[in-house]
């Protein structure tokens, strides 16, 4: 089912391996670089779903978790925080900033699809009934 998904990240080499890889099963992915813009798009675009780098410039994943949940229209959107896996403490971090859980990278290609799959809402695509 195709889904729409933001992702913020500020480097280029993970955007388009997780890219290609969404994109492959069909989802539609959106980038922001920063925090910044990242609130500004999940505004915007409604993404079903937010992939959320931590190390962010502007301002970092945890700042940006916590203001994309006082965004009404993003308060139950899930967030996924990618952190990086020598950085157990991020994950701790993220939680509390309001994600939803985390991915650790580097990503592996071979479990990300069914990662992404566990988070992503059940139920119609974006535009779709209820
Ligand atoms: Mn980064």
């Amino acid at each position: 089912m195709k889904r729409k998904i933001l992702y913020i990240e500020d480097n280029d080499q993970n955007f388009y391996l997780v890219s290609y890889i969404l994109g492959v099963q069909g989802h539609q992915v959106i980038r922001a670089r920063d925090g910044r813009e990242g609130i500004d798009l999940a505004t915007n675009e409604g993404p079903d779903l937010i992939l959320l780098d931590i190390q962010l410039p502007v301002m970092d994943g945890y700042a940006t978790a916590r203001e994309l949940r006082r965004i009404p229209a993003v308060a139950t959107t899930p967030i996924v925080a990618l952190t990086s896996y020598a950085m157990a403490g991020d994950r701790e971090r993220a939680l509390e900033a309001g994600c939803t859980g985390y991915i650790e990278k580097p990503i592996n290609p071979k479990t990300f699809t069914e990662q992404i799959r566990s988070y992503l809402p059940s139920g119609e695509a974006t535009g779709g009934g209820s």
